[in-house]
């Protein structure tokens, strides 16, 4: 029997709901309304129709949101020394940077000037700390809808074989660490290149009762190399002839699979709602 199709609309739409409800107390408690600085460096066209859609969901549900648009040329001391100023100001919340930054950037380098408590994308090395610690405050906005979507499922996750395809700083890694939290307790498997490569993807993949996919290839996980009954949730996003597919053979796992998200509709809701959730949570945090 075909899995149940896990979309992410209605989970962002009940996350959408819980934040418009946290900002209304938070207005009412200590007249506060959160605020988010994003900063786009020059103009590519993808990150500044994100920023715009950033922008909306924001809007309606009642977060300050500035877009500070940057020139492309400008230097990297210079962009530090702006994520700064944002550190120090007190009416702003939370700082968020538009990715890709110009080529010759050290990515890693800006993103490490953002404030503990700002950083609403998760991204800077102490709230990556943190979540090592087992203590985590802000994480990554990815890693925590790919969370959301196998916590909408219900299953229990306590000790279950958890594998995930991909060890980037931004998903992989931090999914697979979360996931190790004493909360959840997943017994948990990191999959790579190398792992593909001396072929035991397979067989990784084979063994999860739950499977995260963060790799960036079209199709690379094989519908029949999926456990009967498991949770796949594909967070690849690829555009392959005009289309957007994920990282998994959809048509084959959605078969063998409990829940499977679909490739666009699945992980793509929630990244937006999760930031807006971020940016509630480091507004807390800085009134400790
Ligand atoms: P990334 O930085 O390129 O990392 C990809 C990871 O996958 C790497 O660890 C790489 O292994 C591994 N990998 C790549 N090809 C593989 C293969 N053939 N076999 C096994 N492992 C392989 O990518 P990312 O930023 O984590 O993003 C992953 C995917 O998620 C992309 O499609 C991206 O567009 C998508 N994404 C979606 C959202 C969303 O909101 N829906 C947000 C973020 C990312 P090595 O480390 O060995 O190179």
């Amino acid at each position: 029997m075909a899995g149940t199709i896990l979309m992410g609309k209605p989970i962002a739409d009940k996350i959408t709901e819980d934040l418009t409800r946290e900002l209304a107390t938070m207005k009412e408690k200590y007249n506060m309304i959160p605020s988010l600085a994003s900063i786009l460096v020059g103009d590519d066209p993808a990150s500044k129709s994100y920023a715009g859609r950033q922008q909306k969901s924001a809007a309606k549900i009642g977060i300050n949101y500035t877009l500070h648009e940057l020139p492309g040329d400008i230097s990297e001391n210079k962009l530090i020394n702006f994520i700064e100023d944002l550190n120090r100001d007190n009416s702003m919340n939370g700082i968020m940077l538009q990715m890709p930054l110009p080529k010759g950037m050290d990515e890693q380098k800006v993103q490490s000037a953002i404030s503990l408590k700002k950083d609403v994308e998760g991204i800077t090395p102490a709230n990556m700390g943190l979540i090592v610690y087992d203590k985590p405050r802000l994480c990554p906005c990815t890693a925590l809808s790919a969370i959301k979507l196998v916590e909408a499922t219900g299953v229990e996750i306590y000790g279950k074989e958890l594998t995930v395809v991909g060890r980037s700083a931004i998903v992989g890694k931090p999914v697979a660490l979360l996931m190790l939290q004493r909360k959840y307790s997943a017994t948990t498997t990191i999959c790579h290149t190398a792992t593909a490569k001396v072929g035991t993807l397979p067989k990784h993949v084979g063994n999860a009762d739950i499977l995260i996919v963060a790799a960036g290839s079209p199709e690379l996980v094989k519908g029949d190399w999926i456990k009967d009954g498991a949770v796949v949730i594909d967070v690849g996003f690829n555009w392959v002839n005009g289309k957007t597919v994920g990282d998994v053979e959809f048509e084959v796992a959605k078969e063998k699979a409990s829940f499977i998200t679909p490739v666009p509709g699945g992980v793509g809701p929630l990244t937006v709602n999760i930031l807006l959730q971020n940016t509630i949570e480091a507004t807390k945090w800085q009134m400790e």
